[in-house]
C-alpha cells in the first residue's frame, strides 16, 4: 500500500489529481473495514490529517462551518450545533460508540454515502450545504443531491469535500425531533432513521415543516409529498393520516439482511404520526 502524505490542502489536491484512484483518509473507520477485508492491498491512500484546517467548527454571519475532518464527538460538543443544531447532535451521538465517534468524520460520513449515514437525515432537513474542492474547481451541492446511490456520491475524479455549512433557521422551531431505530439500542445499523422539524402557527396551522428519512431508499429522502400536504393545514389526526397515506411516494424501502421493506414503511409511518402528534 503506498501513503500519500500531504501537508497542507494545496499539497493534497495536487496529489489528488495526480493519483485519482487514491483513497482520502479521514477517520479510517470506514476504509479500516475495507483494509482488513484485503480490498486497499495495493492502493494508494491520501492521508489527509496534515490538513489541520479542515476540522474547524466556526460560527459564520449565517450559522455555522463544519470543516469535513471534525469528528462526531467534536460536532456533538460543540456549542453553536448543541443551541442551534440539535438533530445534527442527536444523529451524532448514536454513530457507533464513543470510539468511533472520536475518529469519525463527517466529511467520511458523506462521502461513504451508506443509505444508512445516520447524520443525513438531520442536514437533510436543515438543507445543508456540501462544499467541495479540487485543483482547479469549488463547488456547493444541497446534502440530498450529492449522493447518486447506495455508497455513489456525485464526487468528480480529484475531487474532497471540504466542509459542510449550515444556515440558522429565521425562526427556531415549534418541534424537533431525531430517531434511529435499529436492532438495538447502541452500535446498531439503521433500519429507519427519522429527523423533522415542525413550526405551527395560529390555530395549530403548520407554517412549516421539514422531514427526512435515512435507510429507506439508497439515498436519504426528505419527505417533499408529506410536507407539501401538511404545510398550512390544521395539524389534526385527519390532516395527518392524510399526509402519511402520501408517504410510499417518497421512499423506496426495501427488503434486504436488517428488515423488510413493510416494516421500514411501518415504523417510518409511526415515527412521524408521533413527531406529528407532539407524543
Ligand atoms: C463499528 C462501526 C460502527 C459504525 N456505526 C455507524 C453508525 O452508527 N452510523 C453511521 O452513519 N456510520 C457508522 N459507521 C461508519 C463510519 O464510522 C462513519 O461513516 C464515519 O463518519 C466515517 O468517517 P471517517 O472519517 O472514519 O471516514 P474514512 O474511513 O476515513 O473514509 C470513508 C470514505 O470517505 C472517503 N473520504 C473521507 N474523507 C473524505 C473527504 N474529505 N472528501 C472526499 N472523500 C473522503 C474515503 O476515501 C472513504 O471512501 C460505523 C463504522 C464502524 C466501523
Amino acid at each position: 500500500m503506498k501513503v500519500l502524505t500531504p501537508r497542507d490542502e494545496r499539497d493534497a489536491l495536487r496529489l489528488y489529481r495526480r493519483n485519482p484512484d487514491a483513497f482520502p483518509l479521514a477517520g479510517g473507520t470506514d476504509l479500516m473495514v475495507l483494509w482488513n477485508a484485503g480490498l486497499l492491498n495495493k492502493k494508494t491512500i491520501l492521508d489527509l490529517s496534515g490538513l489541520r484546517d479542515w476540522s474547524r467548527i466556526r460560527e459564520t454571519p449565517k450559522g455555522v462551518w463544519i470543516g469535513a475532518l471534525a469528528t462526531h464527538a467534536e460536532i456533538r460538543t460543540h456549542p453553536a450545533i448543541r443551541e442551534r443544531f440539535p438533530l445534527l447532535v442527536d444523529s451524532c451521538r448514536t454513530v457507533g460508540g464513543r470510539q468511533i465517534q472520536n475518529r469519525g468524520t463527517l466529511g467520511g460520513n458523506i462521502a461513504n454515502a451508506s443509505p444508512a449515514g445516520d447524520t443525513f437525515p438531520a442536514l437533510a432537513v436543515y438543507a445543508a450545504l456540501v462544499h467541495t474542492v479540487s485543483d482547479n474547481d469549488r463547488r456547493v451541492m444541497p446534502i440530498d443531491e450529492i449522493f447518486a446511490g447506495v455508497k455513489k456520491t456525485h464526487l468528480k475524479a480529484g475531487e474532497l469535500i471540504e466542509g459542510v455549512e449550515l444556515q440558522t433557521p429565521p425562526n427556531p422551531p415549534s418541534r424537533w425531533r431525531f430517531r434511529k431505530v435499529g436492532t438495538r439500542a447502541a452500535q446498531a445499523i439503521s433500519k429507519t432513521v427519522f429527523a423533522g422539524q415542525l413550526w405551527l402557527g395560529k390555530d395549530k396551522v403548520v407554517d412549516d415543516v421539514k422531514l427526512a428519512l435515512g435507510s429507506v431508499a439508497p439515498t436519504v429522502k426528505r419527505l417533499r409529498h408529506v410536507e407539501t400536504h401538511l404545510t398550512g393545514r390544521a395539524l389534526d389526526g385527519k390532516t395527518i393520516e392524510s399526509a402519511l397515506r402520501l408517504l410510499p411516494g417518497d421512499i423506496h424501502p426495501i427488503d434486504d439482511i436488517r428488515s423488510t421493506r413493510e416494516y421500514r414503511l411501518q415504523v417510518s409511518r409511526n415515527l412521524i404520526r408521533s413527531f406529528l402528534m407532539g407524543r
